[in-house]
């Protein structure tokens, strides 16, 4: 009875680290899709996060610079 008890608790913990590593996996798919949400400077091109960014006129900039800078040659 006591070698039972030990071979499923064994199977128990492999079970539990198989099934630890694989949440790992999915964090580091969720990461890389929250990395997906760039926009790029209407001015120089640079990639910045879109929080980060300088909304205006339906264009992204990297700084209220290069917003203006963009404005003065458009017009
Ligand atoms: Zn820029």
């Amino acid at each position: 009875m006591g070698k039972l008890i030990f071979y499923v608790l064994i199977a128990l913990l492999i079970y539990w680290i198989i099934k630890s590593r694989r949440p790992k996996q999915e964090e580091h798919e969720a990461s890389s899709e929250a990395v997906e949400d760039m926009v790029n400077c209407a001015q120089c091109g640079v990639y910045l996060p879109k929080s980060e960014a300088i909304h205006s006129h339906t264009k992204y900039f990297c700084s209220h610079e290069h917003c203006n800078l963009y404005m003065k040659s458009s017009t």
